[in-house]
């Protein structure tokens, strides 16, 4: 436990909101907050005021200030206070590493796939063979990212080089599990038969898996600590209709963990209303912005359907990001994006656009490039949060997406 006296908390933006008991809970003690941002100033996070840094600085000239703010500004903020002639007296909260790494690398990130555990779900992922013991494979799989985040920083080879995610850094320690559920296991289903979708044959394949996901969820509530924060992604086909969906979500609200579905929207779960607090977002690749291209895509003419259930979501306070898969000749025209537009408005969704998976990497025609754009732009003129994600864009086309004005 790290025991840091005498702190100015630098940042007080949610980040610092969302941690600030558990740091305090670890020893830290911290006098008030600083900021840059004037608006703050003179107002409380759970009773510490929030000052300018000089009038911080003044107040109390023989404190470390903390950095407290969340991984993407980590950097930039201590760039800004060593410019600003404090470098010697910064602290973080929670351990730092500096240096090559990446945000899987330095997280307890774990996908869960039938055969294995792995860091993220690059093609290069490290990864490690199941053995009949969790506990000791969720260490396992944490001991190779470590070495992995060492070997990267002393030039040694490693499954990882060669990944665009690696950058040098400050990164947080951050003591959050995350769990990705995101390939078949024993009871998973899908109503959907997305033209694009690789899932759809695992599932009728039914891979040799004896485990299913509730079964999982049990282990890892007898293994992790009260104490541990936890999301569960669920992105193994469409969960809310299999058989356990009701049991495994009983464990997440009993654990009080975080949860982000991934789902089609096509039914809206009946004890929702109990469990919406705990849903970070959820994630609907929806692809479409007509019920014709809609049933074109998904082999299933439930537009309508989707779009009711996407607002009642929306309704109950649940953050929506919906999702368009680039599909040349299917949903590359103007009534799509236009009406995609206009849905992710209607509820207020953040929108990721992506390209097919089934075609991971490979070069987007110039039209497709015109369409994303387009797209991008549609979703921006609602005021709407819109990123492309690179997952699956040709490293040349997503940097050419983002220097146009993506992030
Ligand atoms: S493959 Fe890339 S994203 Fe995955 S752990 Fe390695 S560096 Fe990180």
């Amino acid at each position: 436990m790290k025991k840091l006296l005498k702190q100015i908390m630098y940042g007080a933006g949610q980040y610092a909101r969302d941690n600030l008991s558990r740091w305090m809970k670890q020893g830290i003690n911290p006098l008030c907050f600083a900021d840059v941002d004037p608006q703050k100033f003179h107002t409380f996070i759970e009773g510490l005021e929030i000052l300018p840094l000089d009038e911080a600085l003044r107040l109390y000239p023989d404190a470390k200030i903390c950095i407290t703010v969340a991984q993407q500004n980590v950097k930039e903020i201590y760039n800004y206070l060593l410019n600003r002639g404090v470098g010697g007296v910064i602290d973080f909260p929670d351990d730092v590493f500096i240096g090559k790494s990446c945000s899987r690398l330095q997280s307890n990130y774990v996908n869960f796939f039938t055969d294995s555990l792995s860091a993220c779900c690059m093609v290069l992922r490290p990864k490690i063979s199941c053995s009949d013991n969790l506990r000791k494979d969720l260490i396992s799989l944490n001991q190779l990212c470590k070495k992995i985040r060492d070997k990267l920083n002393t030039g040694e080879g490693t499954s990882c080089d060669g990944c665009p995610e690696i950058r040098d850094d400050i990164w947080l320690d951050s003591p959050t599990y995350h769990f990705d559920f995101a390939t078949g296991f024993k009871g998973d289903l899908c109503n959907f038969r997305c033209s694009y979708c690789t899932y759809q044959q695992t599932l009728v394949k039914k891979l040799n898996v004896d485990i299913s996901v509730l079964e999982i969820i049990e282990q890892l509530s007898d293994i992790i600590a009260d104490t541990a924060d936890v999301t569960i992604c669920f992105a193994n086909g469409e969960t809310t209709i299999n058989k356990d969906f009701d049991k495994t979500i009983e464990i997440i609200l009993n654990r009080n963990w975080k949860l982000i579905l991934d789902t089609n929207a096509t039914v809206l779960p009946v004890n929702i209303e109990r469990f919406a607090n705990n849903i970070l977002w959820i994630l609907s690749s929806v692809d479409a912005g007509t019920a014709e291209t809609f049933y074109k895509i998904k082999g299933v003419n439930c537009y309508d359907r989707v779009v009711k259930k996407l607002n009642s979501y929306h309704k109950l306070g649940v953050k929506c990001i919906l999702k368009y898969i680039l599909l040349p000749e299917i949903n590359d025209n103007e009534d799509d994006i236009l009406g995609f537009a206009e849905l992710a408005n209607s509820i207020n969704a953040s929108v990721i656009i992506t390209s097919d998976s089934a075609k991971r990497h490979t070069r987007l025609s110039n039209r497709a490039i015109e369409v994303a754009k387009q797209l991008f732009s549609s979703c921006t003129e609602h005021g709407l949060r819109v990123m492309y994600s690179n997952d699956c864009f040709n490293e040349k086309d997503y940097a050419l997406l983002k220097y146009e004005g993506g992030y």
